[in-house]
Order: structure tokens, then C-alpha cells, then sequence
């Protein structure tokens, strides 16, 4: 089973940055208010995320590290209302990195501790822990030094890292989120009223003064967001912030109806600033490609596109340009 966890981590864990992923997504299916990341060199020799959400019961935590256990396939595949949904990534983790868990259930008397090394776990044992979850990831990869060479640097993987939690904040914006650590100047966004106030947190005020508004709708799939003006571009696609049904994606059929729908009116050299919600029936799409579900399938890929490239030419029109 140990062995099965690594060949696993391999499609889950492929960085610092997609545990983290993985993990902020944990803690806003609990629930949480407040999600804390802390990571020192780079997130390899620490993460720690810090949640205030329902938290594990003492009976659940051998479960939550064990292979697909996870507490929320209730409603079956086709209703998952849940990023996670396969539990795989506590295991995962726990076969390439050194472990813990710290959690106070809703409700309970007292918190509990487990904590995972090279696949052996040890605990469940009384921890202090007011509220929530602590899930603390050491010397990720330490016992994969093969994985550890594709690292990049500490200052790219710290850079990963943000890049998901905006992401993820986006997708969240009543969520406060704080990123900290030895190796970086804190970043926090603080819990917002809307969607506006958290894109003027996570990618700039500059971008609702430069932008035209997009909202659209094609036999019931929804476009909204903001699509910067041409002249607000930048030379790389870090801007770009693109959703499904809430979740981040970096879909290619989305990236390249982007721009497709900029061609006309933006030098190819340059990327537009976008954040971008696609909202359809779930039936309509399959998130669920590759475990780390940045990917997605559309049953209808012509339809998605044609509304994507229709609106922003139509928004870009509309503005005169
Ligand atoms: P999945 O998210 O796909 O269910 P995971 O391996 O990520 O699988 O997590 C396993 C289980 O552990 C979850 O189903 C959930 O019950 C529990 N869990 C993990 N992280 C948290 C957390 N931060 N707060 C509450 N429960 C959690
Ligand atoms: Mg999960």
C-alpha cells in the first residue's frame, strides 16, 4: 500500500506548490473562515496549513491518511459539491513527506494528532487545538530524492505557491487567506464582501479601472468576469485567472479561446489580464481528467469556445475598440 501512496503522489504530488493545493482545498471543503499557509524554503522542508473548519473526529483521523477514504462521496459522483472528492492526497502525502495532523472536531472534548512517515503512521494521541485542523508537511520528497532533483528554486516554488493560493482565493473570496514564512513577506487577503473586492485584492484595483465587464450566455452555459483592456497586458499568462463551476483550471481549450477572443485587438506577443467564471451544468463538463483537476473536459468544447471568443469580441466592440 506504500508503494501504491508513491506511485500515487506522483500524479498528485508534483510539487510544493500541489500539495498546497490539495491541502487549502481540504480546508475550504471543511468549512473554514480563516486558511493560514506557511511554508519555509520554498515549501520544501515546511508547509503548514492552519484552518478553522469542521476538523476530524478522533476515529476519522487513521482514515483520512489511509487510501480512498474520504468523507464525501455521499451524493455519488455525479453531485460532488466538494473540491476533493477522490482521498487521495493525504495519502499521498504521507508516502513522500513526513505528515501530521492536528484536529479538533466540531463539537468534540479534545483535539487529536497523527502523524505519517514513509507510510507508517503513528497516533491517533491528544494534541492542544482549540478549533479546526493542522496539517503540517516536513522534508517533502526527502525519502524520493529522484522527485526532489525537478524541484526548482526555493524562490519558484515559493512563487508557485502564491500563484495557487490567489487562485484558490478567487474562487473563495469570503475565505481569509495569509501565506507567511521565514522566506517571504507575508501576504494576506482579508476575508471580502464580493468578488470585486477580492479581485482588487488578489490581482489589482488597476485591473476594474482597465477592463471591460463580461457577462454572457449560451444555451445555459454562463460567462462572467472581467477581461482587461489591450493596453493593460503583460508579457506572460500569470494574470489569467480561469474558472469552472468555481474552480481554478488552466484548461488549454480556455487559455486559447482567451485568446482568440483578444486576436483582433492585441499584439501575439502580449497576454491579456483576465479572471474569467465559467458556469455550466456539471453534467456538461468532467473535472475530473487528472487528480490535480486543472484540466477539464467539455462535452461540448465548439460551444464553450464560441461563447468565450463571442463575448469578448462583442465586450470589445461594445467599448469601441
Ligand atoms: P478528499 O479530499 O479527496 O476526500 P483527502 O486525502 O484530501 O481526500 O482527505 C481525506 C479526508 O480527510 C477528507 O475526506 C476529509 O474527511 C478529511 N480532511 C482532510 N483535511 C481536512 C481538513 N482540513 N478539515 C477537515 N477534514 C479534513
Ligand atoms: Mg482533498
Amino acid at each position: 500500500e506504500h508503494l501504491i501512496d508513491q506511485i500515487a503522489a506522483g500524479e498528485v504530488v508534483e510539487r510544493p506548490a500541489s500539495v498546497v493545493k490539495e491541502l487549502v482545498e481540504n480546508a475550504i471543503d471543511a468549512g473554514a473562515s480563516r486558511i493560514e499557509i506557511a511554508t519555509a524554503g520554498g515549501g520544501k522542508t515546511l508547509l503548514r496549513i492552519t484552518d478553522d473548519g469542521c476538523g476530524i473526529p478522533e476515529d476519522e483521523l487513521r482514515l483520512a491518511v489511509r487510501r480512498h477514504c474520504t468523507s464525501k462521496l455521499a451524493g455519488g459522483l455525479d453531485e460532488i459539491a466538494t473540491l476533493g472528492f477522490r482521498g487521495e492526497a493525504l495519502p499521498s502525502i504521507g508516502s513522500v513527506a513526513k505528515l501530521s495532523l492536528r484536529s479538533r472536531a466540531e463539537g468534540a472534548a479534545g483535539a487529536f494528532e497523527i502523524a505519517v512517515d514513509q507510510g507508517r503512521c503513528d497516533g491517533p494521541r491528544p494534541t492542544p487545538l482549540s478549533r479546526g485542523t493542522v496539517v503540517e508537511v516536513r522534508d517533502l520528497f526527502h525519502a524520493v530524492p529522484a522527485r526532489l532533483k525537478f524541484l526548482k528554486s526555493d524562490r519558484a516554488e515559493s512563487s508557485a505557491i502564491t500563484d495557487v493560493v490567489r487562485r484558490l482565493a478567487l474562487a473563495e473570496p469570503e475565505v481569509r487567506f495569509e501565506i507567511s514564512g521565514p522566506d517571504r513577506t507575508p501576504t494576506v487577503f482579508e476575508a471580502a464582501r464580493d468578488m470585486t473586492e477580492r479581485i482588487a485584492q488578489v490581482v489589482g484595483q488597476e485591473l476594474r479601472d482597465n477592463a471591460v465587464a463580461i457577462e454572457a450566455e449560451r444555451e445555459e452555459i454562463r460567462l462572467t468576469g472581467l477581461a482587461g483592456l489591450p493596453t493593460f497586458s503583460r508579457g506572460n499568462s500569470l494574470q489569467q485567472f480561469l474558472f469552472v463551476n468555481g474552480r481554478p483550471v488552466r484548461d488549454r481549450l480556455l487559455v486559447s479561446a482567451l485568446r482568440g477572443g483578444y486576436a483582433d485587438v492585441m499584439a501575439k506577443d502580449r497576454h491579456p489580464v483576465a479572471v474569467l467564471f465559467l458556469t455550466l451544468d456539471p453534467a456538461l463538463v468532467d473535472v475530473n481528467v487528472h487528480p490535480a483537476k486543472a484540466d477539464v473536459r467539455f462535452r461540448d468544447p465548439g460551444l464553450v469556445r464560441g461563447l468565450i471568443v463571442g463575448a469578448l469580441r462583442q465586450a470589445f466592440g461594445e467599448a469601441g475598440l
